[in-house]
């Protein structure tokens, strides 16, 4: 899958001179510079200790709000990538180094159809920028989700899980006995992370944690004000 050092050069020289001809700017505050600019990285607080059932550790990097809002959107919904760069650098900072054994990281999967629309998997997108910056594997397809599941927006904790229950189903020969970093943008109710991780344990995995860049504070649909962001 890697990209040959002729490949990566030839796309850095690419990148650099669209860089000139279109500065990058950041999603945030519009600044000229990059895409998400020091002063907006600098307004991004640590995330809370958050627990997922079945899960050994969850670490989040920050709050879903301001800055760290407009980079998720950028990344999922704007087809901005690039962004999973500076965004995979910040998840990197929630690793707790000797605290977690991990033998490789992966993604919270989309289903086929969604990810054939947007054309990518932002949380692959930051799995793989992370695992390359901790200096451990990125393993793609270890676990996948087999069922399409609705967006949950707007549904409440207890329909959210099931929603997403048997969603997911990993890969035995790929997870057996080994400890597993799940990678994922946002983290709401915690209930696609925990079907995510059953499916891994099911298949053998001896450890799973989660590593998340934003915790949002989940508002049932009801309670009013503003719609969950969408676990998918
Ligand atoms: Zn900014």
């Amino acid at each position: 899958m890697a990209a040959g050092p002729l490949a990566l050069t030839a796309r850095r020289v690419v990148t650099a001179a669209l860089d000139l001809l279109y500065p990058p700017q950041c999603v945030h505050c519009t600044r000229i510079g990059s895409l998400l600019c020091e002063r907006c990285t600098a307004q991004l607080g640590p995330g809370p200790q958050r627990a997922v059932a079945g899960l050994d550790a969850v670490r989040t990097r920050t709050v879903f709000e301001g800055p760290a809002m407009s980079a998720i959107y950028a990344l999922k919904y704007q087809g901005v990538r690039r962004m999973a760069e500076p965004l995979g650098r910040l998840l990197a900072e929630a690793w707790p180094g000797d605290g977690w054994t991990a033998d490789f990281f992966c993604a919270v999967p989309l289903h086929a159809r969604r990810q054939a629309e947007r054309g990518y998997n932002q949380s692959a997108l930051l799995a793989n920028q992370v695992a390359s910056l901790i200096g451990q594997p990125y393993v793609e397809g270890a676990v996948a989700r087999v069922r399409h599941t609705e967006t949950q927006t707007h549904l409440d904790a207890q329909a959210r899980r099931e929603n997403v229950a048997g969603a997911f189903a990993a890969d035995p020969l790929r997870v057996d006995n080994l400890s597993i970093v799940l990678v994922d943008d946002v983290l709401t109710t915690g209930a696609t992370l925990a079907a995510c991780a059953e499916a891994l344990r099911a298949s053998g995995a001896r450890r799973v944690y989660g590593l998340v860049l934003a915790s949002a504070v989940y508002k049932a649909a009801d309670a009013g004000g503003h719609a969950s962001p969408a676990e998918e």
